[in-house]
């Protein structure tokens, strides 16, 4: 099972200088990939696949076309702009809204580049440095130990600062079995509910940050355009992003080695993320990052050995545990059943509901020596 391993990069003023430069290339790559691809669909309507740009890689990078200085990187970028192809011919057949045509990436718009395999232009060393090609040794924070087997290696430049992504391969740990369940019901105000009643608050520093992240964002639309204030409280802004994520992702982190130590088995909503960040619930939704929670919590009970199903959603907040129905509008914070006398907060009646659908639906994955609760 992949992981990713991401630590904080301290490259001096000229290796800083030369990751830029780097990026900057793969961008201008990008970008005339894209073009290419963009003029053979409009001009004569064929589409040009990646084999057919990786083939002349060679010949642009004899020309002096192309300064990224690893092979393997330049097919990573080719690679990328396929991906993006894919996605929009696919979003094209399944006719989608308007299926948005790949757009050029503009320079603080591309912000990483890929080693895909391991060794090649990129390695950790003994000494606790990151060889890169044609850059030599960076010093890497290491927080804590890389697990399991590197695959590929991702530089990263966020906010003005560099890390390095590894992604690995890794061997399953399997935790002993627990005889109990968990629903969770994804909260409005509160994160998440567990069907247990724990309520899962949201961290206070949550809204901290997004307070000052309000400032920033006011103060750099006061800013004029190309200003170099402007820039300044751009730069402002993306730092207090990128400390959101960080803290969202320990967040994240907490709550779902938590849920795979203490269940055996995790049951959650399938939902439509996409569809409900854009609809009513937009900011709690985003808020919580319910998404990355899911990902965080599927590949650690994957790696421990518990069970890890999403139920189907519809209705989950619109029934009893009893089966009778109890329509609720968004607004109805409390669920009282007229015909078994079931009278409990809103959102932990649909955890209930969530594990009793998990349960039914996943009955042949559960443990057979545990009946579980
Ligand atoms: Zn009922």
């Amino acid at each position: 099972m992949r992981q990713a391993f991401k630590y904080r990069l301290f490259p001096t003023k000229k290796q800083t200088e030369f990751l830029d430069t780097q990026l900057a290339e793969a961008q201008g790559l990008y970008n005339a990939a894209l073009q290419e691809r963009r003029d053979a669909y409009n001009i004569s309507h064929v589409s040009i696949n990646y084999y057919n740009q990786a083939n002349q890689l060679k010949e642009i990078r004899a020309n002096g076309d192309c300064g990224l200085e690893n092979f393997s990187c330049c097919q990573d970028v080719l690679r990328r702009v396929d991906k993006t192809f894919k996605a929009f011919f696919r979003r094209c057949k399944e006719g989608k809204g308007k299926a948005g045509f790949p757009r050029f990436k503009s320079r603080d718009r591309y912000n990483s580049i890929t080693f895909p395999s391991y060794g090649d232009g990129c390695r950790l060393l003994h000494n606790g440095k990151l060889r890169v090609q044609g850059l030599g040794q960076i010093k890497v924070k290491l927080h804590r130990a890389v697990e399991g087997t590197i695959k590929t290696v991702t530089l990263l430049r966020e906010a003005g600062k560099y890390y390095v992504c590894f992604s690995c391969e890794v061997e399953p740990e399997p935790l002993p079995v627990l005889p109990n369940s968990v629903g969770i019901d994804v909260g409005l105000t509160t994160f998440a509910v567990l069907s247990d009643g724990t309520e899962v608050e949201n961290p206070r520093h949550f809204r901290k940050s997004e307070e000052k992240l309000a400032h920033a964002q006011q103060v750099l639309a006061r800013k004029k355009r190309g200003s170099n204030s402007r820039k300044k409280a751009n730069k402002t802004v993306q730092k207090v992003h990128a400390k959101i994520r960080n803290q969202r992702n320990d967040f994240q982190h907490k709550v779902s080695r938590f849920l795979v130590n203490n269940y055996g088995a995790i049951f959650v909503e399938n939902l439509n993320i996409k569809g409900l960040a854009s609809g009513i619930l937009a900011k709690s939704v985003n808020d919580a990052a319910w998404g990355g929670f899911l990902n965080k919590t599927s590949y650690k009970a994957l790696n421990a050995g518990r069970v890890y199903g999403e139920v189907y959603a519809p209705g989950t907040s619109q029934e009893c545990l009893c089966g009778a129905e109890v329509p609720k509008t968004l607004s109805d914070r409390w669920h009282h059943c007229e015909s078994c006398g079931l009278s409990e907060p809103r959102d932990h009646v649909s955890s209930k509901v969530i594990k009793s659908r998990g349960l039914r639906e996943y009955r042949k994955h559960l443990p057979s020596e545990a009946a579980l609760l």
